[in-house]
Order: structure tokens, then C-alpha cells, then sequence
């Protein structure tokens, strides 16, 4: 090998054309460390190596966060468990590692009334993939929808769609606000073909599958999407009542009228959950799909 001159005043410029900013920060340090201690060469170099591919992978974490939008706070941390028994700590750790039903394309679809927290556990969710090493867009649907038809107008719908590949879960929130007399949904259709059986979705909605015909176009088109989102997926029925509802009503430390006011209404809530879920079952029925209520692995 042919001598090399070394010139360490040169050593700033050169970590910087090779894009090594961590070992810019750490190499005086660690080699003064290295120097006093006796380190062997190659743990000099390994240490600094750590150092530049640890700050890599947190820099890129902390990139996929900012592309994410998730809502700020909503937390797995700040989410009170007992307020919906039928999802469990554990289970709702199981999904927030990703791997099985991520690298499958699963889906996970979260029904529930306004105030039962889809739109935290979902963010908390997607939060805890993205710093897990996955990529996540959170989206309310609506505004979703709208990128997507702007996409169309300029005939740039599938490289649009395409591009929503790079992210292995696509958070949908609130589906059921679609109107598909507000807008041409097909393009939603368009994207739960693409994704099928390739990219996760997991999609939140106050009504289960039974609505569904007012967002999307015709009732064949409705049948059609349902059946490629349910096909591998897990369903999660959240029918609690308003966490808004009940904080409020700790706040007022449970006057006697509010109290009757709200086993009104939880009745009234119990009977429009019933009803739904009765109609969504018929719907998933029909889709000839058994296993899309089942829990996950
Ligand atoms: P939804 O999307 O079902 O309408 P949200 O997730 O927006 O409901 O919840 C409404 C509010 O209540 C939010 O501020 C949310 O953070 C809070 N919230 C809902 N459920 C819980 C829960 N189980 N633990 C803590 N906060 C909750
Ligand atoms: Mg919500």
C-alpha cells in the first residue's frame, strides 16, 4: 500500500464530504479517550461507526415522525386502557410492533361512536410504528380524498397512488365523513384495490360497513371495498361511550341531573350500536369473508 500523508486539520473538511456528521462531532473526544486509555485502532473505529449509524437511524425516525402528521400527544402512554375493555394493553402492543400483519398488508379497521378514541389509539399507533422503524401517513380521509381527486384532474392519479407505497401503514381517519355527493370517491376505491393484499391501512369510521354506501359511489363499488379491506383484516368494535363525555362529567363531579342525563344517552347509544353492528355483521357476511372479525395472531 502506498504511503498516505495524514493531515488531521484536514479531518473536518474530509467527514463532511463523506456525510459523516456524528463522527465530526465525537472523533476529537473519543480519540482523546482512545489515546489516554490504549484503545486498539479498530475500536476507535467501530465506537465512531456506532456513533454515525445510531445517529442515522434516529435521524431518520425523527424524519418519518415529521412526514407521519400525527396529531401531537395522542400517546399509547396517554391512553387510559379501562375506558375500552375490548382492546387490551397487550393486544394493542402486538399491533403497535407491526411486523406480522405489516409485511402481510393486513388492515385494522377501528368502528366506534364520535369521542371513543379511534383518532388517539390510532395516532398512538402509527407513532409507536414509526419509531419502531416503520413509515406511517396519518390523514383524515376527507383531505385525503381531495389530494387524490386533484391528483386525477392533473391525470397524475396512479403515480399519486404509487407514491403512497413508500408507507407501510396509511392511518385513514374517519372514513364515514366521506360524501361521495361532496366528491368523486372512486379515487379511494382506486387506492384500497392498489393497496390490497400489499400495504396496510388501518381505517377508523363511526359506523361500521352499513353506511359505507354513502361514500362510495354505488352500492357494488361499496360491497367491492369492503370485501378487499375485510379480507385480511382485524375488525375492532370501540363501542364505549364519549371519553370527552366522561371526562366532562368527572369535571363536574357527577351532578345527579347530569348523571340521568348520560344513562339517557348511553342508553340511546347501546340501542345505535346494536343496531349497527347487527348491520355490519350482514355486510361482512356477505362478503363471504369468515375470518375478518377474528382477533390478531
Ligand atoms: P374519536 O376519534 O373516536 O371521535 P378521539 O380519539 O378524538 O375520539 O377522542 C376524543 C378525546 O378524548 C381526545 O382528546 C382523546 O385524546 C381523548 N380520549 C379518548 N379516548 C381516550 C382514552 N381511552 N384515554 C385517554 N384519552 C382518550
Ligand atoms: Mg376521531
Amino acid at each position: 500500500m502506498s504511503r498516505i500523508e495524514v493531515d488531521t486539520t484536514r479531518l473536518p473538511l474530509l467527514l463532511g464530504d463523506l456525510r459523516l456528521p456524528a463522527i465530526g462531532r465525537f472523533w476529537l473526544e473519543i480519540a482523546e479517550r482512545s489515546d489516554r486509555e490504549g484503545w486498539p485502532a479498530a475500536r476507535f473505529l467501530a465506537t465512531l461507526a456506532e456513533l454515525e449509524v445510531a445517529e442515522r437511524a434516529q435521524r431518520r425516525i425523527e424524519r418519518h415522525l415529521a412526514e407521519a402528521r400525527l396529531p401531537l400527544d395522542k400517546t399509547l402512554d396517554s391512553f387510559d386502557f379501562t375506558h375500552v375493555p375490548m382492546l387490551s394493553r397487550a393486544r394493542v402492543a402486538a399491533i403497535a410492533a407491526g411486523d406480522a400483519w405489516l409485511s402481510k398488508g393486513d388492515n385494522l379497521l377501528l368502528f366506534g361512536p364520535p369521542g371513543s378514541g379511534k383518532t388517539h389509539i390510532s395516532a398512538a399507533i402509527g407513532r409507536a410504528l414509526v419509531e419502531t422503524g416503520y413509515r406511517v401517513l396519518f390523514t383524515r380521509t376527507t383531505d385525503l380524498v381531495q389530494r387524490l381527486q386533484a391528483a386525477r384532474q392533473q391525470l397524475a392519479l396512479e403515480a399519486a397512488i404509487t407514491k403512497l407505497d413508500r408507507y407501510d401503514l396509511l392511518v385513514l381517519d374517519d372514513l364515514s365523513y366521506v360524501r361521495k355527493d361532496q366528491a368523486e370517491t372512486s379515487v379511494l376505491f382506486e387506492l384500497i384495490g392498489k393497496r390490497y393484499e400489499r400495504r396496510s391501512m388501518l381505517i377508523t369510521a363511526n359506523q361500521p360497513f352499513a353506511e359505507w354506501n354513502k361514500v362510495f359511489p354505488d352500492p357494488a363499488m361499496t360491497i367491492a371495498a369492503v370485501d378487499r379491506l375485510v379480507h385480511h383484516a382485524v375488525v375492532i368494535e370501540m363501542n364505549v361511550h364519549s371519553y370527552r363525555q366522561k371526562a366532562a362529567t368527572t369535571r363536574k363531579n357527577r351532578g345527579a341531573s347530569i348523571r340521568s342525563d348520560n344513562q339517557n344517552t348511553d342508553a340511546a347509544i347501546s340501542q345505535q350500536n346494536a343496531n349497527k353492528t347487527l348491520a355490519s355483521d350482514n355486510l361482512v357476511r356477505q362478503s363471504s369473508h369468515p375470518s375478518a372479525a377474528e382477533s390478531p395472531s
